[in-house]
């Protein structure tokens, strides 16, 4: 392991030659109802492993609508209080489920919309989420005494783009092969 001492911000060539640029904008999602956010391509994993949503997987797999209002009504108000069957229970109640093929006939993708009214479900309170939008994980800031001269920095905590600058700062007589991750004339370094 080879110490090296490099700025936090950096000029925004430098993130963009790194790789941060492209792949440090994740989708976010945020629940419309509790405010929580997460990464969008989390989501449909972290609704799945959620308590509320098992659950209410049992509950289907009995194959009626009856044990689904039920639960509606019971657990369904304090596992997932937002959850738009929950929050219009009475409503959802009264549907005409005669005309329904049992809740374990449909798709996971037919029954949330359902149940939830959309396929984007809060996995912590069953709320409506919003649209994904690119949540950018870097730090802006203006380099210079003057705001319209002065340059953009970038930051975040990260420690390769130091290393595709200030790499000769090596301790000379070094004779430890630096690191494939530490060398800018390589490619493909995904960290
Ligand atoms: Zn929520």
């Amino acid at each position: 392991m080879v110490g090296l001492d490099a700025a936090i911000t950096m000029h925004p060539r430098v993130w963009e030659a790194s790789g941060h640029l492209a792949s440090f904008s994740d989708p976010f999602t945020g629940c419309l109802d509790c405010g929580r956010h997460y990464r969008a391509d989390h989501v449909e994993e972290a609704r799945k492993n959620s308590k509320w949503w098992q659950r209410l997987m049992e509950v289907r797999a009995k194959g009626t609508w009856s044990a689904v209002v039920n639960w509606v009504k019971g657990d369904g108000e304090k596992l997932a209080p937002n959850l738009t069957s929950v929050k219009q229970a009475e409503a959802f109640a009264e549907r005409d489920f005669s005309r329904y093929p049992g809740p374990h006939q449909l798709s996971e993708s037919e029954f949330i919309k359902e149940v939830g009214g959309s396929e984007s479900i809060c996995p912590s309170c069953g709320g409506r989420l919003s649209e994904p939008r690119p949540a950018g994980l870097m730090l802006e800031t203006s380099l210079g005494p003057v705001q319209e001269t002065a340059i953009k920095g970038l930051s975040q905590a990260r420690d390769r783009p130091g290393n595709l600058c200030q790499f000769r700062q090596r301790p000379s007589g070094l004779t430890e092969e630096i690191a494939f991750r530490n060398r800018p004339d390589r490619q493909g370094v995904s960290e």
